[in-house]
């Protein structure tokens, strides 16, 4: 079978040939891989930034917002059959006996660090023709999504951080009315953050680098939520525009303008970092405003990574209500279908566009 493979030490990316996974344990599916997403993790991983092969391997496969369908069950398996959408679990728990986060069955919150990633850390990934996986790790998705569904994995970071937003915002004595969400960025993280707040009734206003008109933008009017460019709109003005910030959802991963917004909050909000924002270099960070804003005006900062079952159920269900709710959003996020041949021009960042994905069967 086809996989694209990293090999780290190098410094290479490539389509293999690969022996087909055959079924070993009675609690094992076999899945037939048909659509896999591209993120920046990916770009970072193909960029060599980090990645790990599993042990005794000098590469490991690419790939992990996937979508199979169920060719092969193991005998205890009786909760799926051949022709089942599946999308599988990222992260995969250590196996420390003293890790409570694992064996309580929350591995996104991992405190040993030995946890596994398909297609980032220890595990191969998703992005070859067949997957053997326990049913464990697997999540079902109705066959009205088939064009979608793999959009759920990057829904699952929103729902994992909303759940935990409102559990931090319940310490609040009192609710806001009219609750305001900004998104930073409009790739899908971004979108389905935007998509996810508006559920959560949220007003919510996304603010991005593109003026308008651009695909994010549509998809933004679509949904409900205003859209605001940063080369049009400075920060302070799209932050007087907003008004009070009662939540900023991060998932644009540019630390300048995460730590510029972070001084907008609102008193009592709450700033969610989804992934870690770089940048090649940073104005003088001012400590000062940050932390005495923190202290006298109750803000939180929330780190998200990965999401556990309950995610990856709740964003099913939610991508479900996308779909009847804004009909072709989710659609016109997914901007390019790429062949297994042509894996490196989304990878490498060829391709633009809000979601690639690669089509593998
Ligand atoms: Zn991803
Ligand atoms: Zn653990």
């Amino acid at each position: 079978m086809r996989a694209v493979a990293v090999y780290p030490r190098l410094q290479e990316v490539k389509l293999i040939e690969r022996a087909e996974p055959c079924l070993a344990s009675a609690t094992g599916v076999k899945i037939r891989m048909l659509e896999v997403g591209v993120c920046g993790t990916d770009k970072e991983l193909c960029a060599f930034v980090y990645g790990t092969p599993p042990a005794g391997s000098d590469h490991f496969i690419l790939g992990h917002e996937s979508l199979g369908e169920v060719c092969e069950v193991g005998r205890e398996v009786k909760d799926l059959q051949p022709g089942d959408l599946v999308v599988g679990s990222v992260r995969l728990p250590c196996v420390d006996a003293t890790c409570q986060a694992c064996r309580s069955g929350a591995q996104d919150f991992c405190s040993t660090g030995h946890h596994r990633e398909h297609g980032i850390k220890s595990l191969d990934g998703l992005r070859a023709d067949f997957v053997v996986e326990d049913r464990d790790w697997l999540h079902v998705v109705p066959r009205f999504l088939r064009g979608v569904a793999v959009l759920v994995e990057p829904l699952t970071i929103a729902e994992k951080a909303f759940h935990e937003a409102a559990h931090v915002q319940s310490r609040l004595p009192f609710q806001p009315a009219q609750p305001r969400a900004l998104v930073l960025g409009a790739g899908a993280v971004g979108l389905l953050g935007a998509m996810k707040a508006i559920l959560q009734g949220y007003d919510t206003y996304i603010y991005s680098q593109l003026p308008e008109p651009n695909p994010s933008a549509v998809i933004a009017r679509l949904i409900g939520a205003t859209y605001i460019s940063s080369q049009e709109v400075s920060v302070d003005r799209m932050a007087a525009r907003v008004g009070h910030i009662d939540l900023v959802y991060e998932a644009l991963g540019a630390a300048q303008l995460a730590f510029d917004v972070l001084k907008m909050l609102a008193p009592n909000g709450l700033f969610i970092f989804t992934g870690v924002p770089r940048a090649e270099s940073l104005e003088p960070f001012d400590t000062d405003t940050v932390i005495t804003n923190l202290v006298l005006q109750n803000h939180a900062i929330l780190g998200i990574v990965n999401s556990g079952r309950q995610a990856f159920r709740d964003g099913i269900r939610d991508l479900a209500t996308f779909h009847t709710r804004w009909p072709g959003a989710l659609e016109s996020m997914i901007t390019g279908r790429y062949p297994m041949e042509q894996f490196l021009d989304p990878v490498m960042g060829r391709a633009g566009g809000i979601k690639n994905v690669i089509q593998i069967a």
